[in-house]
């Protein structure tokens, strides 16, 4: 059976980071919303047309609009081995429509790490965060420059600031699609015996460790 993993938390609870580690030491996918819908915008595509507008405000783009993005990425060939979704799903409407993508193709989640962090951590997270234009590679201005100020390390583009990472739109992002959104999808899968916390407020090497270890009792199947 495919290792499938949603990583679940609030804005800059450092999902990303974890994610972009991760997948690639264990043959996963990384599949994360956020960097789809940024690059649609990047593209001038319809989609990304539909999305920006929403993003910039902090509220969620339409469930129809999501689902069918992400439908189409899981029918890629690099999701077979497994995935991380990062940022899906963040209702309950898509979190009914993976269960029942994911059941036609006779797979399931194993197991939803939500990232827990207050919401003064998350602000100084978020508000040093920079990322690179080619690939999203993640940054923090404070805990992790690059080695040349403004440059991806690994590919040498820009590092530039999101829009929607400011101060009221976190806050907005936090409390619409955090507490409000996010907290039946939590339910659901807690309800389904898959939920396990991750204290998201400790080093970069404190969360690893955690997350290592979840992997590794996942490995084992116990
Ligand atoms: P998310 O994907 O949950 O929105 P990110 O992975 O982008 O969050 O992390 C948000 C910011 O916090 C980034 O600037 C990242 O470098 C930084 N960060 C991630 N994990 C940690 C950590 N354990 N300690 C301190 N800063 C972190
Ligand atoms: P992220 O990069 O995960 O912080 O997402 C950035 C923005 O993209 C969010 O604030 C939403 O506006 C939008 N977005 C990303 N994923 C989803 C999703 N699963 N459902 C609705 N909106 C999303």
């Amino acid at each position: 059976m495919p290792l499938d993993l949603i990583f679940m938390g609030p804005p800059g609870a450092g999902k990303g980071t974890q994610a972009a580690r991760v997948a690639p030491l264990h043959g996963l996918a990384h599949i994360a919303t956020g960097d789809m819908l940024r690059e649609a915008v990047r593209d001038g595509s319809e989609l990304g047309r539909v999305a920006k507008e929403i993003m910039a405000r902090g509220d969620l783009v339409p469930d129809d609009v999501i689902i069918g993005m992400f439908r189409e990425r899981l029918s890629a060939p690099d999701t077979e081995g497994g995935f991380i979704l990062d940022g899906f799903p963040r209702t309950l409407a898509q979190a009914q429509a993976l269960d029942s993508m994911l059941a036609e193709l006779g797979r399931g989640i194993s197991s939803v790490p939500v990232f827990e962090l207050g919401l003064e951590q998350l602000l100084e997270r978020v508000s040093g965060r920079r990322v690179c234009r080619e690939a999203e590679h993640v940054y923090h201005v404070v805990s992790a420059p690059p080695k040349t100020s403004g440059t991806c390390d690994i590919d040498g583009s820009e590092l530039y600031q999101r829009d929607d990472d400011t101060e009221p739109v976190i806050r907005a992002r936090y409390q619409k699609q955090w507490v409000e959104a996010a907290k039946p999808v939590v339910d659901h899968y807690d309800a389904a015996g898959l939920v396990v916390f991750i204290d998201a407020g400790g080093s970069r090497e404190q969360v690893s460790a955690e997350i290592d270890a979840l992997l590794a009792r996942l490995g084992d199947g116990s």
